[in-house]
């Protein structure tokens, strides 16, 4: 971004890294499948239109996101290929659908027929993909009368054009594959179901169409592994390439102090500083993404492991260094530093979610930096 940044943290994003996802990827899919590159919560927290504009260059067919409002602002920065919105849209937002040539997902029996008469007269056609509920449970048709409903309220209207179907997997990143080789099986019936195969039938996410390539099918959604992150630890045990990871969560020291006898340190003082410790104060806190939990991370400085101390504030937080350090000197949170590295995985784990949780809390005053 040209924006001047006057506070040193900052996330800075490699798009060759998604580049390089995306196209080894493509090279374990067959060269049918299309790659739908999952931009959606301003692109895991990397930037919805850097990363989707990455993804293009290495070949992707369509991006996808999960709100209207996501899909207008894709438009809005000039991207003019495909973009579908995978979570269910207000009928209000058709017409704009349709202005702005943006796929929307038809999640269900009734939201098809609001649609049909909210375009009635329509010159124009909406282009939907279908969402068929194999067993997320969350949007989508289930059933074979489901379909045949929708069908006819297809039938009646030359404003609804189905280019896609697709479904969810609940469970692709578990070790255990019965529930997925099942949802598989189920979307493939309900697909036979339509008068005719839609152009773009579709099913897997990340975990899917790393571990599973016979599950491709015409597209694949790649998500969070297109960012360099691996869906779960199960997965990245068994990942068919190397992942890059595109994200590096980045600031410098702001203010270094030795403590003079015991100093206690940040909210509640429940850290005590022993006489000669080095304290830094580091301009990142719970409001950029550093969950106030992650209060017993480290972070790398000068390519080692030093401990946060004290309780994160949410500008700022403090950090115990072995020895005297400069004010403006580099500290990495996330990403490597020598020949350390601190993971989202490894946030992630810290504070009992998942890497996807980490990824999208990096706040947006958190400078974006590209290369
Ligand atoms: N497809 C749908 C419908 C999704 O909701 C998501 C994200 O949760 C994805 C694909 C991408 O999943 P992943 O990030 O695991 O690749």
């Amino acid at each position: 971004t040209g924006t001047v940044n006057y506070r040193p943290t900052r996330a800075v994003v490699d798009v060759r890294a998604i580049q390089a996802n995306v196209r080894n990827l493509k090279k374990l899919l067959p060269v049918e499948t299309g790659v739908i590159a999952v931009v959606k919560a301003d692109g895991y927290g990397h930037g919805a239109t850097e990363s989707a504009r990455a993804a293009f260059q290495a070949g992707a067919m369509m991006a996808a996101v999960a709100t209207p409002d996501e899909a207008l602002a894709l438009r809005d920065s000039g991207i003019h290929q495909p973009i579908l919105v995978l979570g269910p849209v207000p009928i209000s937002f058709l017409k704009e659908a349709i202005r702005q040539d943006i796929i929307v997902t038809i999640p269900g029996v009734k939201w098809a027929q609001a649609a049909a008469d909210e375009l009635r007269g329509f010159e124009e056609s909406l282009k939907t993909h279908v969402k068929i509920d194999t067993g997320m449970g969350r949007i989508g048709l289930r059933s074979e009368e489901e379909i045949v409903e929708l069908i006819e309220i297809l039938e009646g209207t030359s404003a609804i054009r189905v280019e896609g179907i697709f479904t969810h997997f609940a469970t692709a990143d578990e070790r255990d594959t019965k529930r997925t080789e099942e949802q598989f099986e189920a979307f493939n019936r309900l697909v036979g179901c339509f008068p005719e195969r839609p152009k773009l039938v579709h099913a897997a996410n990340s975990a899917a169409a790393l571990r599973f390539p016979r599950f491709a099918l015409d597209a694949v959604r790649f998500g969070i592994g297109m960012y360099g992150i691996a869906p779960s630890e199960e997965v990245a045990q068994e990942l068919p390439f190397q992942l890059e990871r595109a994200l590096q969560l980045e600031t410098e020291i702001a203010f270094v102090k030795q403590a003079q006898g015991n100093e206690s340190i940040s909210y509640g003082a429940t850290y005590q500083a022993q006489q000669g410790e080095w304290i830094a104060t580091l301009p990142i806190g719970y409001a950029d993404g550093l969950k106030r939990g992650l209060r017993d991370q480290q972070v790398l400085v000068r390519g080692r492991r030093v401990p946060i101390v004290g309780t994160i504030c949410m500008d700022q937080c403090m950090v115990r260094l072995p020895e005297e350090l400069p004010e403006g000197e580099p500290v990495v949170l996330l990403g490597k530093q020598g020949n350390e590295e601190i993971t989202m995985e490894e946030w992630a784990t810290r504070i009992g979610t998942i890497p996807y949780e980490i990824a999208v809390t990096i706040a947006r005053r958190v400078q974006r930096q590209y290369f």
